[in-house]
This record gives structure tokens, sequence and C-alpha cells, in this order.
């Protein structure tokens, strides 16, 4: 699939556009990616976004684009079901809500009303946040933690943006996550010890069957080999670990192929967990997606949040440990408490 021609002029057939941002720079740029779209101007994102009884699955099929401004919000805590990485400070940031890749499993899905895709435009306005909070402490910050960002770096750039920002900010670490792109535009993306490119990795059985549209293991493989050449700190992310009739098999195998493909000691960390979701996202999710044998499984729900019984979340997080043991120094687990 090549990515300007697939995936970027034929992807939204309408763009909502806040007034306000109707002549900023970056909502020019990236309309001028979809010359056949109707763009149609609105006073609010949230008019559109938080509209009531949208179809998210529905949306996610025919998704369409809003161009906002963020006004407020812009760090967020972590989340208890992110893994901090024994960094201090750990906050992740909205830039984008919702994402080109529709995973079954999303939390987003039971996040957002709509499953349309808002960009907030004023990436300027995050860049000042970060540096005022940068001014009381460090700062650990996921920017692709509501979206896969790599994914559409040929419309924003703003993994470039941010990457080259966190270069010149000596006490600001970022990590963005991606479950890889089709694009090479990721290259342009600043190479530095603080700038962690974390990828997701799944057998092919879990792409093909609940990672809709996302790329292949073996193009997932093939961007960390190259990334790692390009002298980036690579985290690999076996997160989230899915249950399913005849997992082992398949999560052995993916590992197999990492191991056969990539030199794990030169990895920078290694992330490993089990599906886990907010109990209030997973309720809304199961409503929406009666069929999803990944969401209609019988989690277990304590403190908040659904997980696998914990005799089978240890068994299947250990089948990829146990394949990773001569790395397992470099490897943290997301651990149930
Ligand atoms: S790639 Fe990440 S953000 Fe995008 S749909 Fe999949 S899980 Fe959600």
């Amino acid at each position: 699939m090549h990515f300007k021609e697939d995936v970027v002029v034929n992807k939204f057939s309408h763009i909502y556009i806040e007034e306000e941002m109707k002549d900023n720079a970056m909502t020019k740029k990236i309309t001028s990616f979809f010359p056949h779209a109707s763009k149609i101007i609105i006073h609010d994102y949230r008019d559109v976004f938080n509209r009531r009884k949208q179809s998210h699955a529905h949306q996610k099929s025919s998704q369409n684009l809003i161009l906002a401004k963020k006004k407020n919000d812009f760090l967020y805590p972590s989340s208890p079901v992110c893994q901090s990485f024994d960094y201090e400070n750990f906050y992740y940031t909205t830039t984008m809500m919702n994402c080109i890749y529709d995973c079954e499993y999303c939390f987003l899905k039971g996040m957002y009303p709509s499953g349309n895709l808002v960009i907030f435009v004023n990436i300027e306005d995050f860049l000042h946040e970060i540096e005022n909070r940068l001014k009381e402490h460090s700062i650990y910050l996921c920017v692709s933690y509501d979206t896969d960002m790599l994914a559409l770096e040929p419309i924003t750039q703003y993994a470039k943006i941010l990457s080259e920002f966190t270069e010149k900010h000596p006490s600001l670490c970022i990590e963005i996550r991606t479950k890889g792109t089709y694009s090479q535009d990721w290259k342009n993306v600043c190479v530095s010890e603080r700038v962690i490119l974390a990828f997701t990795l799944s057998p092919e059985y879990v792409i093909s069957h609940y990672e809709h549209g996302t790329p292949p293991l073996t193009k997932r493989i093939a961007m960390i080999q190259e990334a790692m050449k390009m002298g980036y700190p690579v985290r690999l992310c076996f997160d989230p670990i899915i249950a399913f009739q005849g997992y082992e098999k398949e999560y052995l195998e993916m590992v197999r192929l990492v191991k056969e493909s990539i030199d794990l000691k030169r990895v920078k960390d290694i992330s490993i967990g089990s599906f886990r979701i907010s109990r209030n996202y997973l309720k809304d999710m199961r409503k929406q997606y009666p069929d999803s044998s990944v969401l209609q499984y019988p989690y277990v729900c304590d403190h908040g949040f659904y997980h696998l019984r914990d005799d089978i979340q240890k068994k299947v997080e250990h089948t990829v440990l146990d394949a990773l043991d001569e790395v397992k120094d470099k490897i943290y687990q997301w651990e149930n408490e």
C-alpha cells in the first residue's frame, strides 16, 4: 500500500474546521492533502465530536477529520494502566484524538464519543506549555498516546516538530509509540537519545484479526531494523498480549521472527503486558461491538479495570517473557496490583 495514494487522498470525505483555525498555516497544510474532501466550518470541535448518540463503529469505517484548537489540558499525568519505565514525572499529551488505524481492542473506542479524527493544529501552544512545565521539573512525555502519530506524519510532521523541540530541551524525553507506518516520513524525526521510538509488535494472527489497517509484522520489523541503524533508541512493546485459542504458537512464532531479525541486546528496553482496560470503556465498547471476540472475552474486573484472570494472565505473559529470557534485564512488565 502506498500511503499518499491509498490512505491520505481518499481517506476523509469531510473535514470540519473550527472557524478560529480556518486561516491557520497548519490547517492549510493539512487540508491541502485532501483536495476532494468537503470542508465544513464549525464553531467548536466539540459540537461535532461530542454529539450524542454517535456510532463509533460506523464513524471508524468512514472516518472524517476535524481540525481544531486545543485550549487547555495540554499535559495529562499518566494513567495507571501505563508503564512508566522508571521515569519520573510521566505525562502524556494529545495533539490528536483517535487514529487512522482501527484496532478492535483500542481503548479510544470507549474513551471518545466519536470515531472521527481530531487534529489540534495549534502545536506551538503544546510546545509552549511543555516549556512552562519544564521550568518546574524534567518530563517524560508520551506524545503518541491517543493516536498513532507516525501514521499521520506525512500530513502533520508533528513527530518531527516534537523531536526537534526535545533535542533542544535536555530535561525532556519523549516516547513516540507506533504500530509502524506505510510512509517514509518517520525518517525525518530527529535522532536523539531522548526520542524513543516504541514499536508495538503482535503476531500476524492478531494483526489480521484485531489490528485492522495496521502494517504487517514483517513491515514493523523492517522499520525497527532501519530505526536502529539510524541510531534511535528503540523500545519493543509486546503489549497488549491478547488471549485467544492457539495464542501460544502465534506468540512464539512472532518472538522467533523478532529474534531472528533484531539484535535484542541493542534495543533500549522491552515492555510486556496483557490486555487491560478501564471498566467504563469496556462496558461501552462491548455494547458497540457485540461480535468482537477480543472485547467479549470474559475478563475479570478489579480496581476499576478489566484484565485477564490472574492465572491466565501469568501464563500468556510468561509465553513471551520466557521466550525473551536472555534479555530479561531489559524487560518491563506491567503489574496488576
Ligand atoms: S494503533 Fe494504537 S491508537 Fe491506533 S487504533 Fe491501534 S491501539 Fe488505537
